[in-house]
């Protein structure tokens, strides 16, 4: 299940050392809104440092720069330092949301220690915690004895895709839907709830075939999660879809097409999110015009789980010039994004 080509390009852009940062803080710790609990409350995100994901021996997944907030210096009692002070940020809110620069269940890279000192900090403390992980750690001989401290639990898994061919030769996973099923299975029976995370538009996808692979993405992870997140792509740090995006070869995807896959994912019955990562930004989705309103209204919707609103607001728009897009995307062999690609060509021809 691994496209060695592929895996070598995005490799040889990685750093080759990891920065030093002070390994006894978070790498980012703020508080955002979510619906973990089944209503919309704020919820405290915390990320810790650690040594990173077992991925990054190998390779990386193309649109993943995580590796960017790694260092080879934390151990155990680094770790209980950074648990500390995302103990004690975490005032009145009960529910936490945890990431690492890979999978917080692989004992590697988070400790038993470190996650025994943790879970018995939480006791008492939060009424429900997320956590993420590959699918290879989501065993029970792993993951059992999280259960005895009481603690309600969602795991998240980037699935990013249910077509393996995507996987594979798009995004580089190592991973596949049949591993995904297996570990959500573990999970499920254990008692534990389970985040889906899609990746909207990996590399080398048009965006009419990316929202495709949402859809059929969503249909195939529904029955095994208790939610599911889209994430549509942003542009992260010495990645092989950064590379390609700075050359004008990558189009981020549009709000318009998010909205349409939100619409479509309630209708077919799936809980679905989506709380877009540079939303509007340069380096994350954004139609052509950037106004608020759409991505307001793709937040309010999905931590209301009422897409009503977001419907109407779709239905009653002029999407003409939006579809002209698709279209014309769709039939190329790359994504481009015209604005960066002019630009390309400008500065190229500037000594005329
Ligand atoms: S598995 Fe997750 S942390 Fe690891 S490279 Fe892929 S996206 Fe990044």
């Amino acid at each position: 299940m691994i496209n060695r080509e592929l895996s070598s390009s995005i490799k040889a852009l990685m750093p080759a050392k990891p920065r030093s940062s002070d390994p006894d803080k978070p790498v980012s710790m703020w508080r955002e809104r979510d619906r973990l609990r089944g209503f919309p409350e704020t919820t405290m995100v915390v990320i810790f440092r650690t040594t990173g994901c077992s991925w990054y021996n190998f390779s990386s997944c193309s649109m993943c720069g995580y590796f960017n907030d790694v260092a080879s210096n934390v151990g155990v009692d680094n770790l209980k330092k950074q648990i500390d002070s995302a103990i004690s940020a975490l005032g009145y809110v009960r529910v936490l949301k945890v990431f690492t620069s890979g999978s917080f269940l692989d004992p590697i890279e988070f400790h038993p220690e470190a996650r025994d000192y943790f879970f018995r900090k939480l006791q008492g403390r939060i009424d429900k915690l997320l956590i993420e992980s590959r699918t290879e750690y989501i065993r029970k001989d792993n993951i059992e004895s999280i259960k005895d401290y009481g603690i309600p639990v969602r795991i998240a898994i980037g699935l990013e895709s249910a077509n393996d061919d995507i996987i594979m030769n798009s995004i580089n996973k190592g991973s596949s839907f049949s591993k995904f099923t297996a570990a959500a299975k573990v999970a499920k029976n254990l008692g534990f709830e389970l985040r889906t995370y899609l990746l909207f538009k990996p590399l080398f996808l048009s965006e009419k075939a990316a929202i495709s692979d949402m859809l059929f993405s969503i249909e195939k992870a529904m029955p095994h999660s208790t939610d599911i997140s889209i994430n549509p792509m942003n542009i992260q740090r010495h990645t092989l879809v950064e590379k390609m995006w700075k050359k004008g070869l990558y189009r981020l995807p549009r709000l318009w097409s998010l909205a349409n896959i939100l619409i479509k994912g309630s209708d077919m019955g799936a809980s679905v999110v989506s709380y877009p990562t540079g939303g509007n930004k340069e380096r994350g989705i954004h139609n052509e015009d950037r106004g608020p309103e759409l991505l307001n209204l793709i937040y309010d919707s999905s931590l209301k789980q009422n897409f009503s609103d977001l419907r109407a607001y779709y239905e009653k728009s002029d999407l003409r010039e939006y579809y002209e897009y698709l279209d014309a995307e769709d039939v190329n062999m790359f994504q481009p994004d015209y604005d960066r690609l002019l630009d390309r060509v400008v500065q190229s021809s500037s000594w005329i």
